[in-house]
Parts: C-alpha cells; structure tokens; sequence
C-alpha cells in the first residue's frame, strides 16, 4: 500500500500531515511512504529525516500522485499556484484524507464522489471515547486555545503576572475566559501559568469543576443548568432572551478585566453574540478581546473575521488562523491522530477497509462509491 503525503499548498499553513515520526510507526514492507520533497519543512522536518524513517522523497507532483492508495493532508485538495490541481491526481479509488470543511466545500465533495475516491473529513470525527485519540479539532483547539493567550498578550499593554519591583508592585492582568470546551480550558491554564487572575464562564454547569481545578474562578449563573445541554455533552443553543440575560451576567466582568478570551461555541450554528458594542464600550482603552469564534460569526459584536481592529480603544483580534500558529506541535498531533486512524481502519493483512458499519468510519466518510455522503 502507498501512502502519499504531498506539501500543503494553503497559504499560512505551514503544517504536513505525516511527520517522521507518525511514518516510523507505520512503515513496513506492505506499507510505503511517499513524501513530497519540502513537506516537512516549515515545520522543521527535512526530507533526509523522512528518508530515515523510511520514506521515499518525491521531487515530481505527478509522480508523487501515481499509483496513491491513501493520500493524508492537512487541508483539502487545493489548486496549487502552478495550475496543478490536486483533485485530478488523487487516483481513482483512493482514499483521502484531511481536514475538508465538508459545509462550505459541497463543489469539492462532489467532484471527489465523480472521481470515485473515498474522502474522509477529520473536522468530523465524533467526540467519544474510542474516537479519543483522533480528534484533530481537540488538537488543534488546544493550540488555539494556547496562541489566544499568547496573542493577548503580546496584544495588551500590561504584564500578566503580579511584579514586585524597585520600580513599585504591579499587579496581576484580569482575564476572563467565556466558553470553557477544549479551547476555553486550555486558555485557562495558560493564562494562569503566566500569573494572571483568571474567570471563567460556560453554559454547561459541569465545567465548574474543570475550571477551579486549573485555579480559575468560574463565574455564577442560575440558569445555567443541565436543560443548556445535549445529551452528549453538547451545550445547546441559548434563545434570544437568554442570550440577553447571559450579556447582562457578563457585562461587569467583561468590564473589569483586562484581557477577555471568547470560545462559545454550539456545534454547527452561528457563534452565540455574548459581547454587545455597548459592553466593547464599558472596558478599559487598552483592553484585549481575543474572539476565537470568528470564523463562526464571533463571539463579539465588533469582530472582523482575520483581521485586528480598534473600537472605542479596545484591541478585537479575529485571526482565524491560530490552530495553524504552532507547526512543530501542530504537525506531530495530526501525525499521531492519523497514524491511529489508519491502525484503525486496517485488517490484520494490513489492507485499508473502508466498512460503513464502523462508527468512527461512517461518522467521516463523506464520499464513497461514487456518492457524497455528507448531510448538513
Ligand atoms: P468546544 O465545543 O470544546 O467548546 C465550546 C464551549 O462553548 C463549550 O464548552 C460550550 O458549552 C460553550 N458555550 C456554548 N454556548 C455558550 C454560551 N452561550 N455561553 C457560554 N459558553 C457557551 O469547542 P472548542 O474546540 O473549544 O472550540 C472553541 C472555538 O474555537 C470554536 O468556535 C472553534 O471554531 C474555535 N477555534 C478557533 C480557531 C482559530 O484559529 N481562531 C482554531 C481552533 C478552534
């Protein structure tokens, strides 16, 4: 069987699906590795590290294509600058993996079924306990989750933790995190490793407890009750009123605090509006508002989708590229998620099987046979 990892072609992304290490666990006699030349390398990973874990380089894209049963990227099949066009070359029968973005890609997926390739979509992994150590959006939300910390930061004008100098004693920065997922967690414990006094807020009451035990105060609601989420753990969408109501509760926080990280989301609806303009107003002129939910709508009024504004002298960051930001780290997960899946979904000849019945496979599988497969 060959494997194909080709070189990303999506411009700020320097991530490679494979890395070295995901290749040595996996290369065998059934098994071969076909890396394109340069993969590897705006992660640190050159190509006389993939030859030592047992890869073959390829300098020709077409040449790299030929005769792929798999090929594994991060993103999906791109037109690169030079006219190529991935698509095309993925032969017929393959199976594709990446990350698709199947609800604004449906042209894509349609021209994959065509070509009769398998495609499976990462993004789409279920998160449950067997599909633990394949969800690559828990990965990478961590990395955001990290990055939106660090961009604060270096965003804000003050220190983070509490300083005692010649120079007079300066106190903690004033964080408070709003949706405490994976992303919102991991922004906790990093804003606190930093040394700043950290909040925290969710819908789902069962993140109380997640956010004490990282040394965050959470913040109080009554109507935050176990009816605000689904039954796997989901939170649900908030009405109107509520969403009014839960503005109200935020807004004196929101006011006080130096740096205010927003990571609400409800799976496949428009990020939840929790920051009004109003309240942008009620902060301190140098405040931060970090709004991971951007590519979503934002979480935040005044948010731009990839862009840093300035309303009423507070700093709105909507980079939508921070899963992207750390591509040694981000590279090694992905590599780890994928050499796990493919363990999964190969028989004890080591063949790939594509089987329908499979929970993790039917969840991702949005082409096959011929047919999308893919609802939104
Ligand atoms: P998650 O599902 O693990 O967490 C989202 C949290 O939001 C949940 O805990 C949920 O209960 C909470 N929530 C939902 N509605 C809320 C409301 N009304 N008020 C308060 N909390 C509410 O998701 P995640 O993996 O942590 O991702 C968080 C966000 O970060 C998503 O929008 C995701 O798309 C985004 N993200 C952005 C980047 C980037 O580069 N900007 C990268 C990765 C992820």
């Amino acid at each position: 069987m060959r494997i194909v990892v080709p070189k990303e072609h999506t411009p700020l992304d320097r991530r490679v699906a494979m890395t070295p290490q995901a290749i040595k666990r996996l290369a065998s006699d059934e098994i071969q590795f076909a890396v394109e030349s340069g993969a590897g390398f705006g992660a640190s990973f050159t190509d006389d590290e993939y030859r030592d874990a047992g890869a073959e380089i390829v300098q020709d894209t077409k040449a790299l294509f030929e005769g792929a049963d798999v090929v594994v990227k991060i993103n999906g099949p791109v037109k690169r600058e030079n006219g190529t066009d991935e698509l095309e070359l993925i032969p017929s029968g393959a199976l594709f993996i990446a990350q698709m973005r199947p609800h604004e890609n449906a042209d894509v997926l349609q021209r994959l079924a065509e070509r009769g390739l398998t495609a499976f979509s990462m993004e789409l992994m279920p998160r449950t306990t067997l599909a633990q150590r394949m969800d690559c959006l828990s990965a990478f939300s961590t990395v955001a989750g990290y990055m939106a910390v660090i961009r604060g930061a270096e965003a804000s004008s003050k220190f983070f933790p509490m300083l005692t100098t010649a120079a007079g004693t300066i106190p903690p920065a004033t964080v408070l995190i709003i949706g405490a997922g994976v992303a919102g967690l991991q922004a906790i414990a990093t804003a606190r490793r930093l040394g700043a006094v950290v909040e925290a807020f969710d819908i789902r009451p069962e993140t109380k407890e997640q956010v004490q035990s990282l040394g965050a105060t959470f913040v109080e609601w009554e109507e935050a009750t176990e009816d605000m989420q689904t039954e796997g753990g989901y939170a649900k969408e908030v009405s109107a009123e509520e969403e009014e109501r839960e503005q109200q509760l935020l807004a004196d926080h929101i006011a006080k605090s130096d740096i205010v990280i927003t990571t609400a989301l409800v799976p496949g609806r428009p990020a939840p509006k929790l920051i009004s303009e109003e309240m942008v107003k009620g902060m301190r002129a140098g405040s931060v508002i970090v709004d991971l939910a951007a590519e979503t709508g934002g979480n935040c009024e005044l948010t731009v989708k990839g862009e840093t504004v300035e309303r009423h002298g507070v700093l709105v960051l909507g980079q939508t590229d921070l899963a992207a930001s750390l591509p040694v780290h981000g590279s090694l997960m992905y590599g780890r998620i994928l050499s796990v899946l493919l363990q999964h979904i190969m028989d004890d000849e080591r063949r790939i099987v594509i089987d329908l019945d499979d929970e993790i496979t039917t969840a991702i599988a949005v082409t096959h046979d011929g047919n999308v497969r893919y609802q939104q």
